[in-house]
């Protein structure tokens, strides 16, 4: 009844959101059956130890090793694909025989593999290990789990308890939820500073190279792609040396707000501001932007914008973005811009091995970078994996939160009980440090962002104000936020300058 107890104080908490995925699987038995019936046919495999198990979602977590549970590690998100490998080694006693592998998921039916034994497993050779190929609905927050490596009971002593794991019963897994999925939300911007008014690559086939990115990226168990319907026109050009791409990205900003998008959505701009990436880059070009926050809980900074052509180039680089959008600075390779100073691995190089859940290939730790980084081959530190899924989390649970208090819309505004306008002045500051007025900006809460002392002129005097900044993620500029005050601001001061109109 342990399990019931634990569902039903979720389920009182959440109310109708179909939290946690696979809740349903959940039986009101905690018995771990182990397929034994009172004469087993199989046993433990005589000269054959368990000597880990490791899961993995896109990045190794080892949960079990030389006998004990492991209860450190890149978490587990529920609801998620997994690869399972068992990794043993083999000693004289071992009859070469085929060895039957079995993963218990809590009470279902055991995942089977039937397979001879080679001389031992290595990590860089996928085939070294007994696989398991886990569905999501198997991986709840409450999943417990079991390893064996059997043989017919005739062929085995069976008293071999290196080759089960745990040695009793069942082992948790401790995955945790990481809520329902990760919303994108594309935009086609519809390019017309050539004269084109070129739409970017958003066939299904495009589409399913952007949630299949995210996919073996992200920690989530699903990725929500919605592509919504009215481009937005824009006839100013945008150019591989970053020319106009600041006021490309806030016109962004102001569709994601009045589009009704909701709190937990990524909204990301796609545009082809040439016919080819390659007649576009040349030999080096900006292909996103957005901007960096620490706060969650400012939604309207979950707007970026990136390239849009055909193929899989852009979809790492929207991962990137979203990365940024996530509150992700740049791992160190490439760059020296918005560096994450508490990046754990010199050169953005991998801190774990990884596994591509689409590809079903293994990732190799030293030869591959973290995507939050300008190097590749790119793939996922355990360190970012780890961030988005906090981030990730919070975000999704905060949408769950307003939904279940009856706020209604679902919207930004529905967010805080009674809604409380907040009106900005919005001042670019590009990286030579050319301020720009921008339109004003409507934000349903307070800016949060990096707090710095502004003077603002009006009619009325000088007034100081707190402003906020939000850095761009790439170029070395940023927004800057000012309170508006009854007066209309005739000049705004502050460490980045004055600016007049
Ligand atoms: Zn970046």
């Amino acid at each position: 009844m342990r399990h019931l107890s634990r569902l039903a104080a979720f389920t009182l908490a959440l109310a109708g959101c179909n939290y946690f995925s696979g809740a349903d699987d959940i039986e009101l038995s905690t018995e771990a059956t182990t397929g034994g019936s009172a004469a087993p046919a199989y046993l433990p495999a005589d000269g054959v130890s368990l000597a880990s198990v490791a899961i993995y979602q896109g990045v190794e977590r080892i949960v079990a090793k030389d006998g004990a549970g492991v209860a450190e590690g890149v978490p587990i998100v529920a609801g998620r694909d997994a690869l399972v490998r068992l990794f043993y080694a083999v000693n004289a006693d071992y009859d070469k025989e085929p060895v039957i592998a079995r993963l218990f998921l809590d009470d279902g039916e055991p995942l089977e593999v039937t397979a001879p034994l080679g001389a031992g497993s290595t990590l860089d050779v996928l085939t070294s290990t007994l696989n398991f190929d886990v569905p999501g609905e198997r991986v709840t927050t409450t999943t417990s789990f079991r390893a064996e490596i059997l043989q017919a009971a005739a062929k085995t002593t069976g008293d071999n308890a290196a080759a089960v794991f745990p040695a009793e019963g069942t082992h948790p897994l401790y995955a945790t939820s990481a809520g329902p999925s990760l919303k994108l939300v594309l935009v086609p911007i519809a390019y017309g500073a050539d004269g084109s008014g070129r739409l970017p690559d958003t066939s299904p086939e495009q589409l399913e190279r952007y949630r299949n990115t995210f996919y073996k990226l992200y920690p989530t168990p699903a990725v929500d792609v919605r592509v919504v319907e009215q481009p937005l026109v824009w006839n100013a050009p945008v150019l591989a040396n970053f020319s106009g791409w600041q006021d490309l990205l806030n016109a962004m900003i102001d569709v994601r707000k009045n589009g009704g998008a909701k709190h937990e959505e990524f909204w990301y701009g796609v545009f082809s501001p040439s016919a080819t990436f390659e007649s576009y880059c040349g030999g080096g070009c900006v292909a996103g932007l957005s901007l960096l926050g620490d706060d969650p809980n400012q939604a309207w900074l979950r707007a970026g914008i990136g390239l849009g052509f055909t193929g899989e180039g852009v979809t790492m680089t929207a991962v990137h973005e979203i990365g940024h959008e996530h509150g992700r600075n740049h791992a160190p390779c490439g760059t020296n811009q918005g560096l994450d100073l508490a990046f754990p691995t010199q050169g953005a190089i991998l801190d774990a091995w990884g596994f591509d859940l689409i590809a079903r290939t293994l990732v190799a730790k030293d030869t591959n970078k973290d995507f939050m980084s300008y190097c590749g081959p790119a793939w996922i530190t355990a360190y970012t994996y780890s961030a988005l899924l906090s981030r990730l989390q919070t975000v999704n649970a905060a949408a769950m939160a307003s939904r279940v208090s009856g706020a209604r819309g679902g919207g930004e505004r529905a967010r805080s009980g009674a809604p409380h306008a907040e009106s900005y002045e919005r001042i670019g500051v590009g990286a030579d440090g050319t301020l720009t007025w921008l339109a004003p900006l409507e934000l349903d809460e307070p800016a949060r962002g990096e707090q710095l002392d502004a003077t603002v002129t009006s009619d009325a005097g000088d007034e100081p104000v707190t402003a906020q900044y939000f850095p761009y993620s790439h170029g070395g500029g940023g927004l800057l936020l000012v309170p508006r005050g009854e007066a209309k601001a005739r000049a705004v001061g502050s460490r980045f300058g004055r600016i007049g109109r």
